[in-house]
This record gives C-alpha cells, sequence and structure tokens, in this order.
C-alpha cells in the first residue's frame, strides 16, 4: 500500500484529502506545520508527499529544498492557494513534481497522485496535450498556437486543459466551473465566460466555439 505523508495546516483541507486517499486505499499521515513535515518527510518512509505551500514554522518551499538537500527524491505535489504563476515555477524549479491550486476537487489529486506514483512502470508520462494547432505543456503550462507561445493564468490553463480532455465536445458552464473552480463556486457566476474571453485572446477565437444555450465546445 502506497504511503502519503499530507502536509497542510488547514483542517477543512488536511481532512478532505486525508478522507479521500484512505477512500482510494492509500496510508496517510497528516502533519500541520513545516517542522513536522521535514522531519516525517526526510524518515524517507513515504511513497509521495501533499505539501501545502503555506505552512506554519516552515514554509513549504522551505521543506522542498530541506528534503532534496538531504536526497530525499519522494514526489511531491504541492498545493497552493497562491494562484500565481511565479509561486508556481518557483515550486516546481525547487524540485517539485506537480501542483494543485486551491481550490480543487479531489478527483483531480487523485489523478496527479495516480500520475506520481506511477514511476515504476514505463509508460511514458502524458506532459502535452494537442488539438489542431494547440499544443499545451502540463508542466510548463504554456501554450502553443500557430501564431505564438502564451503563459496561461492557474485557471486559464485548467480551463483549456478540460477542453483539450474533450475536444468536440459541448461543456456546459457547470461543468466546467465544477471542474475548474471545483468546490467554492457560485453557480449563478458569470466568470466561466469572461475566462473564456481572455483564453480566446491568448489561442485565437476560433478554437472556442459557443453553443448557444449550451455552453462552449474546442473546436
Ligand atoms: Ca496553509
Amino acid at each position: 500500500m502506497s504511503r502519503i505523508l499530507i502536509a497542510e495546516d488547514e483542517q477543512r483541507i488536511a481532512s478532505f484529502v486525508d478522507k479521500g486517499l484512505r477512500a482510494n486505499g492509500y496510508s496517510t499521515v497528516i502533519v500541520a506545520d513545516g517542522d513536522a513535515a521535514l522531519a516525517t518527510a526526510i524518515t524517507g518512509d513515504f511513497d509521495l508527499v501533499v505539501l501545502d505551500l503555506g505552512l506554519p514554522r516552515r514554509d513549504g518551499f522551505d521543506v522542498l529544498r530541506g528534503m532534496r538537500k538531504a536526497n530525499v527524491l519522494t514526489p511531491v505535489i504541492i498545493l497552493t492557494a497562491r494562484d500565481s504563476l511565479r509561486d508556481t515555477v518557483a515550486g516546481l524549479e525547487g524540485g517539485a513534481d506537480d501542483y494543485m491550486t486551491k481550490p480543487f476537487r479531489f478527483e483531480e489529486l487523485l489523478a496527479r497522485v495516480r500520475l506520481r506514483l506511477r514511476t515504476g512502470d514505463r509508460t511514458p508520462e502524458l506532459t502535452v496535450l494537442n488539438h489542431g494547432d494547440l499544443s499545451l505543456d502540463l508542466r510548463t503550462r504554456r501554450v502553443t498556437t500557430k501564431q505564438s507561445t502564451e503563459d496561461l493564468t492557474a485557471r486559464e490553463f485548467a480551463l483549456l486543459e478540460l477542453f483539450l480532455r474533450h475536444p468536440g465536445q459541448v461543456l456546459t458552464r457547470e461543468q466546467i466551473l465544477s471542474h475548474v473552480w471545483g468546490y467554492d463556486f457560485d453557480p449563478g457566476s458569470n466568470v466561466v465566460d469572461v475566462y473564456v474571453r481572455t483564453l480566446r485572446r491568448k489561442i485565437g477565437a476560433e478554437h472556442i466555439e459557443t453553443v448557444r444555450g449550451m455552453g462552449y465546445r474546442l473546436s
């Protein structure tokens, strides 16, 4: 059974992650501050660490650096409330394997956990999603089109990833909200339309079709 260390000081989120992972057959340990996270992680007893960046005493970056300095190469998935590309890239450069921006749906985390634990088998990891002339790099979160390469914000990225995983399929606003905005969304909000607009500006309007009365579709 894979053992997962959860370093998260917000109890609500720690128990949300913990319950979900246990229900999926993982064994878990929760720690709530950075000192405990580092001390526990460097025992090397874990197959994966889910690491919140904003931890008391020692932040997640520091925990990650400490682990890598001690040659503990356990895969790390960062949890971050900081919805910005700069922190994320810093995290990846500091030796994290992946990250999730809060709020997130448990299924998204589970997919990333499974991906990270699958290091033993030789299946090449899918790191780029392609459709027509669109190409989305899942690690750098950059999109390339015939015209340009653009950095995406965390939400724009999640939105485009969703479209690329369901090419040609109509996605309703509700589906998009629950996938991209997770457990914290207001169903009456027009945030989906706003983000579709900014995404169209970056990748070209022709890529995302409006299906009147239904939603949007990657064309
Ligand atoms: Ca926190």
